[in-house]
């Protein structure tokens, strides 16, 4: 039954990046509680990815459960054009009362893509009502914001993505990413390239949109929050809006409940998504300022133009309502602080493994950068084998687990990652 579905599997269904003649492998996941994935042979795993940085409370969690049958028991669904209902109040309330004063208007969407979509829509709107016709975005390489189009063309365009697609993408400025660490020294000369674009192509650019302090599955850097500073006050300076793209690291993954906060700048848009449900169901958020949503509906058109079918859906709200209160009780600053300490101690020394360019750690993200890229169906095998699931791409493995987790747990993780890199046949 179980080797007939997975065949099954093989032949029919896609899976992300992947192949439908010769697909990697994949696992069976049964269930899951707290940080263990268990699969159809019974085995448990330790999972060091939270469903990529989504299920930062654990699996199967009897809170977030509670909250899902509590609202399944009054409605599943509603639709939200002309029609409201208190999760999604309840929920938007706890965003505003959790982000900068300024952003004061909530659109909600589907996924982390949508959100940014959502946002850039904003913006182009925006200029239309101010009687300009801006159409491009600025924003820094190595960045990710999603797989849909306009996500796309605003990731980093020396990935396959925007190679593949290139002919259909819309075109934007890509300033080159700041090279200062974020624990190391800040160097002046990072600004150059963004200044030099925003001072020759202003009148251009609708938006800045950047990842703030850490660039995700774009390359998994850290820059320096002076950076983040600076951009702000060139935006600032040539009347940009300037949209932060928090779907990852937003809910305190960095340490901060919002990576900005460590560069203490707030922006216009701020989109989350990811761990906003606590890894339960899809939602995502584009939080904007009164003056962007004021400007967009005293224009022409007078609204806003994009509604998806299941916008605020009501199961998603009540999951995310529960999971910011989780957070609260959980003390989620120390379960990051606690992560980090234990990655700095024990990660860390990878930095003189032959195998290995560099270590960075922030808050619950630990990267290991290895000389080569990864063979993922060889190296997951060995993951397996020794109980923890990583999904590493390109030469970079990363865990972000659980904010849950135990410090054994989490030495296990470490210390199977760090077995692996004694074995060259993982790097290609
Ligand atoms: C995952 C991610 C997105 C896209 O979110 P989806 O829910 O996968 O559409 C956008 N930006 C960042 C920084 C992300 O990590």
């Amino acid at each position: 039954m179980i080797l007939s579905n997975k065949k099954f599997d093989y032949e029919h269904i896609w899976h992300p990046y992947s192949s439908m003649i010769n697909p990697i492998p994949c696992y069976t996941v049964v269930s899951a509680k707290g940080v263990y994935l268990k699969l159809h042979n019974g085995k448990k795993v330790i999972d060091g990815m939270s469903s990529w940085w989504s299920a930062i409370h654990g699996y199967n969690h009897p809170i977030l459960n509670k909250a899902l049958r509590k609202q399944i028991k009054k409605m599943s669904h509603v639709m939200f054009g002309g029609i409201t209902h208190p999760s999604a109040i309840a929920l938007c309330k706890d965003l505003i009362f959790l982000t900068p004063k300024k952003l004061d208007c909530i659109f909600l969407s589907d996924s982390g893509s949508i959100a940014i979509e959502v946002a850039m829509k904003m913006l182009i709107q925006y200029w239309q009502a101010l009687g300009e016709k801006r159409n491009s975005f600025l924003t820094i390489r190595h960045g990710y914001h999603g797989d849909t189009f306009a996500a796309m063309s605003i990731s980093d365009p020396e990935n396959s993505m925007h190679k593949m697609y290139n002919t259909f993408l819309p075109k934007n400025f890509f300033a080159q990413s700041p090279v200062s660490s974020f624990h190391g020294k800040w160097n002046e000369n990072d600004l150059a390239s963004f200044i030099e674009i925003i001072e020759k192509k202003q009148t251009q650019i609708a938006g800045v949109i950047v990842e703030p302090i850490v660039q995700g599955v774009g390359g998994m850097r850290f820059y320096h929050p002076t950076y983040l500073k600076k951009i702000k006050i060139l935006c600032d300076l040539h009347s940009i809006p300037l949209i932060f793209d928090e779907i990852a690291t937003g809910f305190g993954r960095t340490g901060k409940f919002f990576a900005f906060e460590h560069a203490d700048v707030v922006p216009d848009i701020l989109c989350l998504g990811k761990a906003i449900t606590g890894g339960t169901i899809t939602l995502a958020a584009t939080i904007s300022s009164r003056n962007i949503a004021n400007t967009i509906s005293s224009s022409k058109a007078g609204c806003f133009m994009h509604g998806p079918t299941y916008m605020g859906n009501p199961l998603a709200c009540a999951v995310a309502q529960a999971n910011i209160k989780i957070l609260k009780t959980n003390n989620w600053k120390i379960q990051v602080a606690n992560i980090e300490q234990q990655l700095l101690k024990n990660l860390l020394p990878l930095l003189n493994h032959p195998n290995v360019i560099d270590v960075r750690i922030l808050g619950g993200i630990g990267v290991v950068e290895c000389i080569r890229s990864i063979n993922i169906s060889l190296i997951q095998k060995f993951f397996i084998k020794n109980k923890i699931w990583i999904r590493p791409f390109k030469n970079l493995i990363y865990l972000v687990p659980p904010y849950i987790i135990n410090s054994k747990e989490l030495t296990q993780l470490i210390d199977v990652v760090k077995e692996s890199m004694h074995n060259n046949a993982f790097f290609i």
